[in-house]
């Protein structure tokens, strides 16, 4: 009998019909303590945003009539320190620069002084008329008891002069995907942030203060050219080209159109400050159309078309003389702008009678007007409280005796 199953057992063997052994059960999975990845934060929205327009009558609005107040700034320093350090620049930088903690007590002294926001661009407006066209002043309804107020910003460019000098480097997108600035701060960190720059500063305070904007407009930004834009070194340069410069050009270009995109869509609107930063009252008619050109192909390809012009130095067309409408002004109102800004001691405006156009003036908060013209802003602020003594260089202060 043991013989036969031997038998048996081999013929199996041999025949290759033995039955596969059993497959190991498969080792327990060892019982690691998996690290707990932390939940995602949700991916960033954009906010959404809404401009509306003064001229339409609204339910508790009414129209107002008077002049329309228009302040101007520059870039504002985000570190005194490097500004005011004794180097040649620093009373050019005391004389026409704010710091950002003196900007911020402005708009916050204008807020309370029942100034609200409205873009340059909706106060007047292009008519037909029967002997052509012509600008026209807009009836802007406002809310009870406010008093409307432009803003604009000259040289939005960071300069590279600038950047040694503690302020911004350049406008960024932020992780939040709103508008921030990224500059160094004086030991040379990389600083993002929302309370260093005239912009970002700005669009905060809306958000905190939504009544400060009810039309949702914030400034116009006064570009040059010739140092690019918004931090950006969008520019040609007529002394040396090359393949590896152009390329760097179209980086650039491409890096500055969604902060542009952003600063649109957030109430933020774009005028011209000039390519070169010229003086347009010198009657070098070449050079003022060559300018106007490239400022056109570089700037305005990027920002849009514009109907406001900021005359660099303050300095009018045609031997500086605002009754005038000389070949520069005609030039440059046939290139599409039809709101020409100066400097002065009141926001003056007026409709040109002999061409379609409204030339007017601002005022400008700075260290020249904290220090010597308390008077003429108290409408807007008081000097006294604004000004930083502490950070700014010890000059001359000539406020009326009270
Ligand atoms: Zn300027």
């Amino acid at each position: 009998m043991r013989r036969l199953i031997t038998l048996l057992l081999l013929l199996l063997l041999l025949s290759g019909c033995a039955a596969p052994a059993p497959e190991p059960p498969p080792p327990p999975e060892p019982e690691l303590e998996e690290p707990q990845e932390p939940e995602p934060p949700p991916a960033p929205v954009r906010e959404p945003y809404e401009i509306k327009d003064p001229t339409q009558e609204r339910q508790g609005y009414v129209p107002w009539t008077g002049v329309v107040e228009h302040l101007f700034f520059h870039p504002v320093i985000a570190y005194p320190e490097l500004a005011f350090d004794g180097d040649t620049q620093e009373n050019g930088l005391d004389d026409y620069m704010l710091t950002a903690g003196e900007y911020k007590k402005i708009l916050a002294s204008l807020y309370e002084k029942d100034y609200v926001l409205v873009d340059i661009n909706s106060v007047w407006s292009q008519e037909e008329g029967e002997d052509g066209p012509h600008m026209v002043r807009n009836t802007l309804c406002l809310p009870e008891g406010k008093k409307p107020l432009v803003l604009s910003f000259d040289d939005t460019n960071y300069y590279p002069y600038m950047l040694e000098n503690g302020f911004a480097h350049k406008l960024i997108i932020g992780e939040d995907l709103k508008i921030a600035s990224w500059g160094r701060d004086p030991a040379g960190n990389e600083v993002v942030s929302r309370d260093l720059d005239a912009i970002p500063i700005l669009d905060k305070f809306v958000e905190e203060h939504p009544d400060f904007s009810p039309f949702g407009a914030k400034g116009c930004l006064s570009l040059t050219g010739y140092e690019g834009i918004l931090g950006y070194r969008t520019q040609t340069d007529t002394q040396t080209w090359d393949g590896a410069k152009e390329a760097n050009r179209q980086k650039e270009r491409e890096a500055v159109l969604p902060i542009v995109e952003e600063l649109r869509r957030t109430g933020w609107t774009f005028g011209s400050h000039t390519w070169g930063h010229i003086r347009l009252g010198d009657g070098n008619q070449e050079r003022i159309e060559a300018d106007t050109r490239r400022w056109l192909d570089e700037v305005g390809s990027l920002v849009g078309e514009t109907a406001i012009l900021f005359y660099p130095h303050g300095e009018r067309p045609d031997g500086n003389d605002w009754t005038k409408t000389g070949p520069a002004f005609k030039y440059l109102q046939s290139q599409g702008f039809r709101v020409f800004c100066s400097v002065g001691v009141e926001s003056f405006s007026f409709i040109k009678k002999d061409i379609c156009a409204v030339i007017c003036d601002r005022l400008h908060p700075d260290g020249t007007t904290l220090r010597r013209h308390r008077d003429q802003y108290l409408q807007f602020y008081d000097a006294k409280d604004i000004i930083d003594l502490e950070a700014r260089p010890e000059r001359e202060v000539l406020w009326p005796e009270e």
